[in-house]
């Protein structure tokens, strides 16, 4: 059985006193509405730690005025279940008021600096990771995690996360795992169950444009403008493209090669539903 908490003060002594045993704590940080994508992070956790803790909180702070945060899918007992399934140790699910006394106007904030919050995802969504690492500096001083666990779906903020905790000097590891699909290819989201039978497959196009970057990178194609131009008529046009770009990994700046630790990043609507997908190039 899981134990669950959603007091700062109480999940702080339950984890104080797995430190002092010397346990090692890994910990996963979701919003919930938990999919395999989740699991597969529970279970790599899992594998590596003595304690594994979810966190369970969808963070306003990381939402624009005009974005799905009344909407986002909330299923906590369900996702309470399938971390039992996983053999999580704990689970932490705050509400907001228990992370953000104060209110979320006052609060002091994390500034991730232009170069990597003016692309990509960052570009649409101004603010986005300024509110995603001060959510996630918050739950890693609740949490002191030794390892925290973060899939490269969301490329963008792993990037980010890792240069945060580089750049503060923060005692965690940062583990990246490997995006994990449905059967047609579509990455695992959240936001999936908020697609229509129709809308599902218009949003497999987006993979379908990242298979065929990789087999036009097989057959010797390595300009990033001829790979995106070659994979862009794929996309269904009912599929709003948002970006679709080649960054190096390292810096997000832009990349005319494809090499190792380019990063092929794409964000599209489907109706209200926005998207995110990408193929990391490691080797
Ligand atoms: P979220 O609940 O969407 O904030 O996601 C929590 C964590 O799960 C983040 O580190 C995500 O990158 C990761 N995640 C979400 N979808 C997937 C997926 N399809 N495969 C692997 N990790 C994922």
């Amino acid at each position: 059985m899981c134990k669950i908490f959603s007091e700062i003060n109480s999940i702080k002594e339950e984890i104080n006193s797995s430190k002092k045993e010397g346990l090692i704590i890994g910990f996963v940080p979701t919003m919930g509405a938990i999919h395999a994508g989740h699991e597969s992070l529970m279970q790599k956790a899992r594998s590596e730690c003595d304690k594994v803790v979810v966190s369970i909180f969808v963070n306003p702070v990381q939402f624009g005025p005009d974005e799905d945060f009344d909407k986002y899918p909330r299923q906590s007992e369900n996702d309470i279940r399938i971390c039992e399934r996983n053999n999580v140790d704990i689970v932490f699910i705050p509400d907001i008021k228990e992370m953000y006394p104060e209110g979320k106007e006052s609060l002091t904030k994390i500034t991730i600096p232009d170069t990597f919050q003016n692309i990509l995802c960052g570009k649409t969504r101004p603010g986005h990771f300024n509110g995603v690492a001060t959510v996630v500096l918050k739950l890693f001083n609740i949490i002191s995690p030794d390892k925290a666990y973060f899939g490269q779906k969301d490329a963008q903020q792993l990037i980010i996360i890792k240069k945060t905790v580089r750049d503060l000097n923060l005692p965690v590891e940062i583990v990246g795992c490997p995006t994990i699909r449905d059967k047609d290819g579509l990455a695992l989201s959240s936001r999936n169950v908020c697609l229509s039978n129709d809308e599902r497959k218009k949003a497999v196009t987006i993979f379908g444009m990242l298979k065929k970057i990789e087999s036009d990178r097989k057959s010797g194609i390595n300009l990033t403008s001829q790979l995106i131009d070659n994979a862009l008529p794929l996309l269904h046009p009912d599929v709003k493209l948002e970006y679709f770009e080649a960054v190096d990994m390292n810096t997000l700046k832009r990349t005319d090669v494809l090499q190792k630790d380019t990063l092929i990043a794409v964000a599209a609507k489907i109706g209200n539903v926005r998207l995110i997908d990408n193929l990391m190039i490691l080797d």
